[in-house]
């Protein structure tokens, strides 16, 4: 099995004290289901990304990072005139802001070509994309992927995604539900988190959430919505999950890339609903419990994986 992540990687700069000191890294929310599921995975497929970066140190450095984590890059496009997007966290009396630096990333340039994009997904099985994927391209290469992701589809492929509605990367919130309704109704597999869509889409309840993308055409939608139930809308109707109960939440950040990983992990090892929502929100549950988007010790030991 080989799974395509698609999206942006962007650099990330986290204070380690109050005097100016940062840690450099790498994150972005496709990336970050990517890098759960290789670890998760392991021997039993092969996780790529699809993306753009420079052609500086800092684009090598990232795809170095990638293929230490075990990610595939060899589709990745490499631009000579553009870079990495990065953003900055900052802490003020305990809580986190970020400023980001992203809008002429290299990222924003992977659709430009629907032949990239379906040479990257020859022969893979899983196609991952979100609303981010979509918010930092122009319109027409949002067309381009949307039309590449349809002809893997047809060819067999599923295609998963999470909406991930982040409303200041759109000119207009307009655009924003247009083209993100438009990606569940090509998509197989929508992981919503319901606390953003209650927002946008005005729905009442996770149920909601739930109908409405089920109702474009997606076979599985998972609604998260952090502490709260998870609820699923498949072909046998509606059901509830309990996630795990945490007591001492650290840093929500990856919460939800990192459901959607143990989600598919188990959903296509051959796991039921259940135990896939299970292993989901048992990964989250731990991700939650430390700093960062990437938790090495959230992935320890293999019982996730089954
Ligand atoms: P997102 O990060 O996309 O906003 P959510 O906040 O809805 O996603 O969280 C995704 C999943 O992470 C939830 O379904 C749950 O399993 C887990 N999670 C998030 N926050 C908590 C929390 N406070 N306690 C327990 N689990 C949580």
């Amino acid at each position: 099995m080989r799974i395509i992540c698609i999206g942006e990687c962007m650099v990330e700069m986290a204070p380690l004290d109050n005097a100016g000191t940062y840690r450099m890294g790498f994150a972005g929310d496709t990336l970050n289901t990517a890098w759960y599921l290789a670890r998760l995975l392991g021997d039993r497929a092969e996780v790529g990304y699809f993306t753009a970066v420079g052609t500086d140190g800092v684009s090598d450095q990232m795809l170095d990072f990638l293929g230490s984590a075990r990610i595939d890059t060899s589709f990745v496009l490499r631009r000579a005139d553009r870079t990495l997007g990065l953003y900055m966290i900052q802490l003020q009396n305990g809580e986190r802001s970020f400023s980001y630096w992203r809008s002429h990333s290299a990222a924003r340039t992977l659709a430009q070509s629907g032949g990239d994009i379906a040479a990257t997904l020859q022969g893979a099985g899983i196609a991952c994309f979100s609303g981010i994927t979509l918010a930092i391209l122009p319109p027409e290469d949002r067309a381009t992927l949307s039309r590449a992701l349809e002809d893997f589809r047809s060819a067999g492929g599923t295609v998963v995604f999470d909406p991930n509605l982040r409303p200041k990367l759109w000119a207009d919130p307009k655009d924003m539900t247009q083209a993100i309704m438009d990606a569940a109704g090509l998509s197989d597999i929508v992981l919503p988190s319901h606390e953003d869509e209650s927002t946008w889409f005005g729905d009442q309840t996770p149920e909601d959430t739930a109908k409405r993308y089920a109702q474009k055409g997606a076979g599985i939608v998972v609604v998260k919505n952090g502490p709260g139930e998870i609820v699923v809308h498949s072909d046998t109707g509606l059901s509830h999950h309990q996630p795990e109960h945490v007591s001492n939440v650290v840093d929500t950040t990856a919460a939800g890339d990192s459901f959607n990983a143990g989600f598919l992990s188990s959903h296509i090892a051959g796991a039921s609903l259940d135990q896939a929502i299970a292993t989901g929100a048992k990964l989250a549950a731990r991700v939650v419990t430390h700093r960062g988007a990437l938790v090495e010790e959230a992935v320890l030991g293999n019982e996730l994986a089954g």
